[in-house]
Order: C-alpha cells, then sequence, then structure tokens
C-alpha cells in the first residue's frame, strides 16, 4: 500500500473517531491506573458490565497504592461476578510491585508494563498509547478483526504470525502523535462498526474505500479461524446446605479454576438423593431429606459445568477425619463478605 494511501486511512480513522467515540468512564480521565484498571475488567468482559464495577472499585481504591494494600477478599469482593479473577489477583500483585518498585506509578515503557502481572502484549501496548503517548500497536481480537478484513487475510487469525502480521500492518499506519486515540479509534470501529457477530456496517465505515473485502463484497467472509477444541464438560452436584439462618460454604484452593473463591460445596458426578445423603454423611453432617434444585450450567474458557443441586437442612454436623473445612456463614452476610463466582449464580438466587 501507498505511504499516501496509509495516511489517508490513518486521517479518515482519527476524523471518525472525532465525531463518533465512545463516550467511557475510563476516558474522561485517562491516567495509567485507570487505563490499566478498565483494560483489565474489560478483557472477557462486556463494556456496559463493566461500567459500574470500574466506578466501585475505583471508590475503594482510588490509586496504585491503596490497592496494594487491600486484603484479598476486599479485592474478590469487589470483583465478584465479573468472573476470570486470575485478573484481579495478577492486578493486586503488580500493584504491589508499582509500589516498590516505582513508587506507586506505573513505567512510562512498554516493555517495563510488559513485565509486570497479568499485563500482556495488548494491556501493555493500550496503556502505553493512551497514557504514555507511546506508538504501539494494541492488538486485540477487535483490530485482528478489521485487519483480516480490510487485506483479505487468508490466515486464521489466532496464529501468531497473523498476530505479527497486523502490528506491522497497524504500527505502519499508526500517527506518531496521537497513538492512544488511533488504537481507541480502532477499539470502537471493532466494536460499533466492524462487528464481529453479523454483518458489518461497511456503509458507514471510514475505512470502506480502502478495503478489501468490502469492495469484493465479502467481508463476512473474514476473519479465517482456526477450528476450536471443544470445552470438556463436567458433572457436578452442589449443595445448599442450611441450618437454621446459616449456610454453608467452603473456599477453593489458592490455585487453579476460582482459586480462593468461596462456594457451595459441590463434588464431582450428578448424585441421587441417597448417594447426596450418603456423600453429606461422610463429612459427619446427618442431614434431612435432599430437595432436589433445578439443573445449572456454567461456561468456562476451557470446560462446563453441568450442575445439579440439592438444597440440604443440616441437622447435626461432627467434625471427622474425612470431613472438608466449611465456614458457617449467617444469610445476611453473605452479600457484605464472601465473593461468590457467577458460576453458582443460579443456586445463590435461590437462598
Ligand atoms: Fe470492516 Fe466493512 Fe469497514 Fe471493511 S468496510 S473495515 S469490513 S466495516
Amino acid at each position: 500500500m501507498e505511504n499516501g494511501q496509509a495516511r489517508a486511512m490513518q486521517e479518515a480513522l482519527l476524523r471518525w473517531y472525532e465525531e463518533n467515540r465512545r463516550e467511557l468512564p475510563w476516558r474522561e480521565d485517562p491516567t495509567p491506573y485507570h487505563v490499566w484498571l478498565s483494560e483489565i475488567m474489560l478483557q472477557q468482559t462486556r463494556v456496559e458490565a463493566v461500567k459500574a464495577y470500574y466506578r466501585r472499585f475505583l471508590a475503594a481504591f482510588p490509586d496504585i497504592v491503596s490497592l496494594a494494600g487491600a486484603s484479598e477478599d476486599e479485592y474478590l469482593k469487589l470483583w465478584e461476578g465479573l468472573g476470570y479473577y486470575r485478573r484481579v489477583r495478577n492486578l493486586h500483585k503488580a500493584a504491589g510491585i508499582v509500589t516498590e518498585r516505582y513508587g506507586g506509578r506505573l513505567p512510562a515503557s512498554y516493555a517495563e508494563l510488559r513485565a509486570l502481572p497479568g499485563i500482556g502484549a495488548y494491556t501493555a501496548a493500550a496503556i502505553a498509547s493512551i497514557a504514555f503517548g507511546i506508538p504501539q500497536p494494541a492488538v486485540d481480537g477487535n483490530l485482528l478483526r478489521v485487519f483480516a478484513r480490510v487485506i483479505c487475510h487468508e490466515e486464521a487469525i489466532e496464529t501468531s504470525a497473523s498476530g505479527k502480521a497486523a502490528e506491522t500492518w497497524f504500527r505502519e499506519r499508526m500517527p506518531d502523535d496521537a497513538p492512544g486515540d488511533f488504537n481507541q479509534a480502532l477499539m470502537d470501529l471493532g466494536a460499533t462498526v466492524c462487528l464481529p457477530n453479523g454483518a458489518p456496517r461497511c456503509t458507514v465505515c471510514p475505512w470502506q474505500t480502502s478495503c478489501l473485502s468490502y469492495r469484493n463484497g465479502i467481508a463476512e467472509r473474514y476473519p479465517l479461524r482456526a477450528e476450536k477444541k471443544p470445552r470438556k464438560r463436567e458433572a457436578r452436584t452442589v449443595f445448599l446446605l442450611t441450618q437454621g439462618d446459616a449456610i454453608y460454604l467452603r473456599r477453593r484452593p489458592q490455585k487453579g479454576l476460582l482459586a480462593g473463591m468461596w462456594e457451595f460445596p459441590n463434588t464431582e458426578g450428578h448424585l441421587s438423593p441417597a448417594e447426596a445423603k450418603a456423600f453429606l454423611a461422610k463429612q459427619g453432617m446427618e442431614v434431612g431429606e435432599p430437595e432436589a434444585l433445578p439443573s445449572a450450567v456454567h461456561t468456562f474458557t476451557h470446560c462446563v459445568w453441568e450442575m445439579t443441586a440439592y438444597r440440604v437442612e443440616v441437622k447435626e454436623r461432627e467434625r471427622t477425619a474425612g470431613s472438608e473445612e466449611l465456614v458457617s456463614a449467617a444469610r445476611a452476610e453473605l452479600e457484605a463478605s464472601y465473593a461468590i463466582p457467577s458460576a453458582f449464580a443460579a443456586y445463590r438466587a435461590l437462598l
């Protein structure tokens, strides 16, 4: 592509952004911390869902030093329902490092940002370009899709070769004096015009005259994708164990899926009522008749939980060698003090 054409694309995109940019809370005051927090929350989560979480989190931890001083229960509680909790654990860990090593301010360097826990190439580029004006394309699914459509890219976009090709291509078009606006314009273009599902809105796109797939009437053929592995399916039985006004909870291990979160006790397999009673007896519990609850499904990145559940009144509980560590929480405390992942939302709603 000619330099002149690259320049024309750059100008058309920035003009479009000026008129069409989305008003978002983190754009009101794009400090490095604000950009960082919003980008971490936006990974895997829709913009609309993030807005309220973003405001609440900032109200509790207005700067990096205050986040570094937060307890696990405090930050997990503020993340409750957003999912992918490793994000907030890394955020907290990185806040500690930034406080110690950089006096509570994120470093103005792509490489140093990239070295912090939870900050990958995309997030480092977003912070570097938006908050520090460093010209670094922030290549995510949106940019890959736009790239693939504009040039009719004939390779699956998930490959690292596609990522590198896209980064080079965007870098050639990125203005030195407004890299943050350029990246944000592409984020908005991908989210509102060059849409991921369904037909792109090519007639209102600032790049329609340069876009090969549009000119050839084949925009929906792109991006090409690698075949996905099917997710592993896991059967689980969940217990709402009540005792008067209290409910039993268990903390998940500090490593792995939903690390450190609180959950309703559960076990592998779909147990019958008799099996459920026998299972609880082994845990030292004398219980009433299990009441079957509706089944529920929760999809994680790599697996799907297919859950059946029982509500069970615990009459007596004796600690045995095989019994699990449980805490008995008053129902009124659940809301304020325990971060329970949305995988259990269907059952939590029944309490
Ligand atoms: Fe996407 Fe259509 Fe714009 Fe091409 S013209 S970049 S396919 S919205």
